[in-house]
């Protein structure tokens, strides 16, 4: 644990901010273009946010916020706002994302849909939706580098379906079939998690990034936990939120700890 947020420089204009805190251990990336710069996701409780970015870049800045849970859109968004940056997020993560935000904040938190792009100078990012996490996530593409950052909408090795608000895996697959097809054709695509500590620990100690592999599999798991030919083992998540759900949990090689809600699989046939 430590008690600053740690920056680490990923390649030419791409950072990773890291919050390491009691609360969380999360990331946020900064990705700077000639004419602005774009923070994706604001972290959880720890402060520093703006003030890291600002160390880096001068450049009129803004936040593509992927979810509305709060080690994603938490204390670094906040200070975003409160600097005068717009923040981006899914209208279906309206409820979640300004639940701890004052009102006067609001005017700054904006919609964004499929297919949107941000325009950087040089770099081009692409919204993508990729609901079933939560039911507005997005994971945003830089196609000339072949870069996606998906937050927690595959997780990072864990993946938590279980929630709440998590959709259907019916209504998820839709969403990995669509991926499947952009990464079938860049299939050296790296994708950069939310949560890296989970790859480093749990897949690959050399590694901080999940592959075109990682989704393939999530895919077939998913696909068979919707067609009955695989069925996870009972698992317990001491969390209020928890309470009452049946989870279960299925793993693969990579995909190391998939859960889902026994009840939320498929529309019930009535
Ligand atoms: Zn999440």
């Amino acid at each position: 644990m430590k008690q600053e947020l740690t920056v680490i420089k990923l390649q030419e204009k791409l950072y990773r901010i890291q919050e390491d805190s009691e609360f969380m251990n999360v990331d946020a990336y900064l990705i700077c273009g000639q004419d602005k710069a774009v923070v994706i996701d604001g972290l959880a409780i720890m402060p520093g946010l703006y003030d890291c970015v600002r160390a880096i870049t001068d450049k009129p800045l803004s936040m593509i916020v992927t979810h509305g849970h709060p080690d994603h859109a938490g204390k670094g968004m906040q200070e975003f706002l409160e600097a005068g940056c717009e923040v981006y997020r899914s209208p279906r993560e309206k409820e979640l994302v300004e639940l701890y935000i004052p009102e006067t904040d609001l005017a700054l938190i904006k919609d964004i849909e499929e297919g949107n792009t941000f325009n950087l100078g040089g770099i081009i990012l692409e919204i993508m939706e990729l609901p079933g996490h939560t039911p507005g996530s997005v994971v945003v593409f830089w196609r000339n580098e072949k870069i996606l950052f998906s937050s927690d909408a595959i997780g990072s090795g864990g993946l938590w379906m279980q929630l709440p608000e998590s959709l259907l895996l019916t209504e998820y697959l839709s969403g990995l079939g669509k991926l499947e097809d952009l990464l079938a054709n860049y299939p050296e695509t790296k994708i950069y998690t939310g949560h890296s500590w989970q790859i480093i620990s749990h897949i690959d100690k050399d590694r901080d990034y999940l592959n075109k592999a990682y989704v393939d599999e999530l895919f077939a798991l998913t696909e068979g936990i919707i067609e009955g030919t695989l069925t996870g083992d009972k698992k317990e998540i001491p969390m209020d939120i928890m309470e009452g759900i049946d989870i279960r949990s299925v793993k693969g090689n990579e995909v190391v700890d998939y859960c889902y809600d026994v009840r939320k699989i498929h529309k019930k046939k009535i």
